[in-house]
């Protein structure tokens, strides 16, 4: 998708703050952060996954690369201990605003009743 900031950020045509990537995962830092620790996990495959509406079959390689990738980056942030949540969200009834898949990241809150405050 040409018109897509996400697709941008992943072919270096806009800048992203990538903390980890491998051949089909890129995770990049959020530039509005909902949480101390806020990063984006997103699949830099040729097609163009707008969001989990549209995860076909053929996807399930890739969305477990999502969560796997997020588990290792979370642990990178010595988040594994201390908890973290994982958030898709769906469509603009669901808060989505890039169509582009991606996972949240979020952590690093002081305690329990700041970890559910905020949601991105
Ligand atoms: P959504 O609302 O689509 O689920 O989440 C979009 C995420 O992308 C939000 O965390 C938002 O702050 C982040 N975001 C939006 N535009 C940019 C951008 O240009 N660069 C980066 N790094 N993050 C962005
Ligand atoms: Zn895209």
């Amino acid at each position: 998708m040409t018109d897509c900031i996400f697709c941008k950020i992943i072919k270096g045509e806009l800048p992203g703050d990538f903390v980890y990537k491998n051949d089909s995962v890129a995770v990049f830092k959020s530039i509005k952060p909902s949480a101390p620790i806020h990063l984006l996990v997103v699949p830099q495959i040729n097609r163009h996954i707008g969001s989990i509406n549209d995860l076909e079959e053929g996807d399930r390689a890739i969305v477990s690369e999502l969560f796997l990738v997020a588990k290792k980056v979370a642990k990178d942030f010595n988040l594994d201990q201390t908890g973290y949540k994982l958030v898709f969200n769906v469509g603009r009834g669901g808060g989505q605003l890039i169509d582009h898949l991606h996972l949240h990241l979020l952590g690093g809150w002081k305690n329990v009743e700041a970890s559910r405050k905020n949601m991105p």
